[in-house]
């Protein structure tokens, strides 16, 4: 059979520990037989990270610009361990960190859903994509201890000079604690039409929610930004495409997303979406199963795994003994770049490619077999506990019954 083709490339980003090792059997088992695989690659691996003085990262950035689509593999964040253990010339930043910054996006997180795998919350049928908007708020505050008899108030020096103050508050009879958080307009923009942007690209409606009536200034800004965009921009291209933008309150929002049955995109202020998120994964039973992709408001797509670099299995690996690592969410970081890369270059082959892919994944799952962690999960009984390598064969042979 003739492998399907590709006219531009994908930016690969390679990464590091297990992962590094899941990626190359995904391109061996699943991808290369297939695929006439065009890709621009960038090695992210922390040595060579080092090597580069961390250029490579921002290339790599610059190349997602260029083509639009990437898919990366998990790389390490640096720590001090870290900094013994490959001899680093520096504590280089978290390459996440260092991509969204450069694309300004918004990253959304989706859990992939198989059957045997029940989440914690039975109702969720479908997907809940969390988007968290990565900037500011208590992330980049100031704060203080204050002394008994303080008086502490906000006060803002505009461009020419003119200061407005605004009492936070007297502390009488007892010491305290203040904390002053910004955000910018430009960057709840760049978050509100990621989010517009992704909900018409998925088609599924998009819920935000902020806390508008107690912090009737901060919060508020955000509801109006959003509303004004929404309006503005993205009311027509809803209309059409049969969605709905829907904004509530924060709590009102948790109520209603545990009695939902999934399958929309929660949009979430910064500290509301760190604990969502978590909360949401973990629900749906495995961090393995989950899904991420960065969107600039641009509309450039950077695919990967939510979770790590799966450091406990790789130091297995490396003393030879074989390990049940689940490849899952790296497999649909390959599928979702192949069928965004498809559907922008016109071959819907390869769009198809990447849903035969996902469908022979999941059914290899439903079948039965699958890995540890999964394995732990499900309710399947005659479920069946494989291999890394194992499992990625199985797949294929699914696949080729699809192709
Ligand atoms: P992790 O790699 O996500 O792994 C934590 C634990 O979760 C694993 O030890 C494993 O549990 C389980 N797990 C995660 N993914 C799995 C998979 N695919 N299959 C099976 N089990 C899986 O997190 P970490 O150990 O905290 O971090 C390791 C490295 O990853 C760090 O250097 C960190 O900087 C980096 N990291 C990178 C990214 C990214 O690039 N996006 C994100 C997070 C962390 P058991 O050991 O119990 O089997
Ligand atoms: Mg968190």
């Amino acid at each position: 059979m003739a492998k399907i083709p590709m006219t531009t490339p994908l930016v690969e980003m390679d990464g590091d520990e297990m992962t590094r090792i899941i990626w190359k059997m995904i391109k061996d088992i699943l991808l290369i037989p297939y695929v006439d695989l065009k890709t621009e690659y960038y090695d992210l691996g922390l040595e060579y990270r080092n090597e580069t003085n961390d250029q490579v990262t921002f290339d790599s950035a610059e190349a997602t610009k260029k083509y639009g689509v990437a898919v990366k593999c998990a790389t390490i964040t640096p720590n001090a361990a870290r900094m013994t253990e490959y001899n680093l010339k520096e504590m280089w930043k978290s390459p996440n960190g260092t991509i969204r910054a450069i694309l300004d996006g918004t990253v959304f997180r989706t859990p992939i859903i198989v059957k045997g795998i029940t989440p914690y919350i039975p109702t969720w049928a479908k997907p809940i994509t969390i988007a968290r908007h990565a900037y500011g708020d208590v992330y980049k505050n100031t704060e203080m201890q204050v002394k008994e008899g303080s008086k502490c108030e906000l006060v803002c020096t505009d461009a020419n000079g003119v200061e407005t103050r605004s009492v936070i508050h007297d502390f009488d009879g007892t010491d305290g604690i203040i904390q002053g958080l910004h955000n910018t307009d430009k960057s709840i923009a760049s978050f509100a039409r990621s989010c517009f942007n992704f909900a018409l690209d998925t088609k599924q409606d998009l819920w935000f929610a902020t806390k508008d009536t107690i912090s009737k200034k901060y919060d508020h800004r955000f509801k109006d930004i959003f509303a004004e965009i929404f309006e503005a921009e993205y009311k027509e291209k809803f209309d059409a495409a049969g969605i709905e933008y829907f904004y509530t309150l924060i709590d009102d929002a948790v109520a209603r997303v545990v009695r939902s049955e999934g399958g929309y995109i929660w949009a979430c202020k910064n500290y509301d979406g760190d604990v969502m998120s978590d909360m949401v994964a973990t629900a749906y039973g495995s961090l393995a199963m989950m899904t991420s992709v960065l969107v600039s408001p641009e509309g450039v797509y950077e695919y990967e795994a939510a979770h790590g670099t799966v450091q406990r299995h790789y130091y297995k690996h490396l003393k030879g003994e074989t390990t049940s690592t689940n490849s899952v969410a790296t497999l649909f970081a390959w599928t979702g770049a192949l069928r965004k890369r498809g559907e922008l270059d016109g071959i819907s082959e390869l769009s198809a490619f990447a849903d035969k892919l996902e469908q022979a994944t999941i059914t290899t799952i439903e079948e039965g077999v699958m890995t540890g962690d999964l394995y732990l999960l499900s309710n399947l009984e005659n479920k069946k506990k494989v291999d890394t390598e194992t499992f990625l064969r199985e797949v294929a042979v699914r696949l080729e019954k699809l192709l």
